[in-house]
């Protein structure tokens, strides 16, 4: 167990080359670095910890963003959305904000992040690098190793703590120089350049923005956005929205049954091998008979064996429903349908969503608007 002053900085740490690199260059120069590695719906993986402590010589500790960014996509990111669905600027000043915290609880001098100069256009230019510096209350201690000669001084250089000279410059979207370091560094285990954050991705951001466009009272949780992450995802938009997750393969079935929550419609073939669907009813909007039976029918069409079946001339598939507090072993109920992949059952349109975000980032005031990348 860590005790105050078991360290001298702390550093955000993805897991990408460039905050491994950072985190590095300080512990090098004989300072005791906790990395901090955060993780959400939407990016991080703490499953990897124990392989880059070995790999990197690092400390680190996994940290829960989860709440704090549904809360975040709920209340739209005072600095907008860049390309896709990612709050890039607010994602940072919330991290900023957190390793502060933790900064204070071991009585550490400053924060390292691997930011670098000019490297991404919404969050890493020098007007950016400032206002997250700011909002998040970390100027003076927020030191980025590699542009460091770039950026004015901080609070721990300035005190000699952290020597200056031992810290770089580098500046721009290349790698070259990050890779001679590592390779100084001895590090063989390069990771690929970062990525990694779903909401970038279009393919992601689709099945979020729904959530946060639908969900009655705009009350999405982090445990919402893990369901998004889980197999298929449709909607049924007749008259209330109606939400169904399908298993694309086991792992997708197991994560469906870990998130399922007292409300949830558990939907399994009772007679043949098939995915399980997962509904999630909105507080209030309970699901009608015809949405049961209509997501029942649908989510059978998945089972390639009840498919043949019904091609046989079986006229009903028995699929049973369970509720999502009892899970599987609960005794659940018997439904008889008619396979069918109705197209009222929709995947959100890609298109749709965007003109969902376009729409807010115009709604807000041109101050916290950035341009857009
Ligand atoms: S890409 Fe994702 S994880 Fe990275 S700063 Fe943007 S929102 Fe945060």
């Amino acid at each position: 167990m860590y005790t105050i002053n078991s360290f001298d900085a702390v550093a955000l740490l993805s897991g990408g080359l460039d905050s491994i690199l950072a985190a590095r260059l300080v512990q090098d120069q004989g300072k005791r670095v906790l990395c901090l590695h955060f993780y959400s719906p939407f990016f991080g993986d703490p499953a990897m910890l124990p392989a880059w402590e070995k790999a990197y010589g690092l400390t680190i500790q996994a940290v829960d963003l989860s709440e704090e960014f549904a809360s975040l996509l709920r209340t739209r990111p005072p600095h907008g959305f860049g390309k896709v669905l990612n709050p890039c600027v607010d994602c940072k000043i919330i991290m900023m904000r957190k390793a502060l915290a933790i900064m204070h609880e071991f009585s550490a001098r400053c924060i390292i992040s691997g930011e670098v100069l000019g490297q991404r256009p919404m969050s890493q230019r020098r007007d950016t690098l400032q206002i997250i510096q700011r909002d998040a209350g970390v100027k003076g201690l927020l030191l980025r190793p590699l542009s460091a000669k770039l950026l004015k001084s901080t609070t721990v250089e300035d005190s000699g703590f952290i020597d200056r000279n031992r810290l770089l410059a580098i500046n721009g979207r290349g790698r070259k120089e990050q890779l001679r370091l590592a390779e100084d560094m001895g590090l063989s285990d390069i990771p690929t350049p970062a990525g990694g954050c779903r909401l970038t991705e279009k393919e992601n951001a689709r099945s979020y923005w729904p959530l946060l466009a639908l969900y009655p009272g705009n009350q999405a949780s982090a445990n919402d956005f893990y369901l998004a992450n889980a197999g298929r995802q449709y909607w049924r938009r007749i008259s209330l929205p109606r939400w169904l997750c399908i298993g694309r393969q086991q792992a997708d079935n197991d994560r469906l049954l870990s998130l399922a929550r007292e409300g949830d419609l558990l939907f399994k073939c009772a007679d043949f091998p098939g995915p399980i669907a997962l509904g999630r009813q909105f507080p209030g909007q309970l699901w009608d008979e015809e949405s049961i039976m209509s997501a029942a029918a649908f989510m059978a069409s998945f089972s390639p064996k009840a498919r043949r079946a019904a091609e046989k001339d079986v006229s009903e598939t028995a699929v049973r429903l369970h509720s999502g507090a009892l899970g599987l072993d609960g005794p659940g109920r018997m439904l008889r349908v008619a396979i069918a992949r109705s197209p009222e059952w929709q995947e959100y349109p890609w298109e749709e969503a965007r003109e969902g975000i376009r729409a807010e980032r115009w709604e807000r005031p041109p101050e916290n608007n950035p341009t857009p990348v």
